[in-house]
């Protein structure tokens, strides 16, 4: 009687159809679904993960507009040694803010800390060209980090 009871216990159900297996069994006898723990673990994860489609969107625009910020202060500052500087830093602050967001996607806190980052350096660029970028930027930081 107790050893019928033990095995009742160690029998494990599957989820896809419903019927008795073995604990040792991996797969499903009838179905062949994984019985595994770890998938049903791995399930709950996935449904708690937030797609950061938003945040990724809003960074490469703000990286795209950065960009196109950038190449209008070289153009504006062919002659100008110091203002040809801010051009150049504008790209690489929108480039850096489009890696960002593409980290936010596995990695929200670094994915926004980059990208808050890469839109305080591109409004220290000469600013008045980069102000769409910045902010498109900085918003996506902040929703990556603050959405949760
Ligand atoms: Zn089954």
């Amino acid at each position: 009687m107790t050893e019928e009871k033990k095995e009742e216990i160690i029998k494990k159900y599957c989820t896809v159809c419903g019927i008795e297996n073995n604990a040792d069994s991996e797969y499903c006898n009838r179905c062949g679904a994984l019985l595994s723990p770890e998938t049903a673990e791995k399930k709950v994860d996935e449904s708690k993960i937030i797609p950061r489609t938003v945040e990724l969107v809003l960074g490469i625009l703000g990286g795209i507009f950065g960009i196109i910020g950038g190449i209008v202060i070289l153009s504006v500052g062919l002659y100008s040694s110091t203002i040809l500087g801010y051009g150049i830093s504008a790209i690489i602050a929108s480039i850096i803010g489009m890696i960002g967001a593409s980290l936010v996607v596995k990695y929200p806190l670094r994915g926004g800390i980059i990208l808050i980052i890469s839109g305080v350096w591109l409004l220290l660029s000469y600013s008045a060209y980069n102000l769409f970028g910045t902010v498109l930027l900085i918003a996506a930081g902040l929703l990556a980090i603050i959405r949760k």
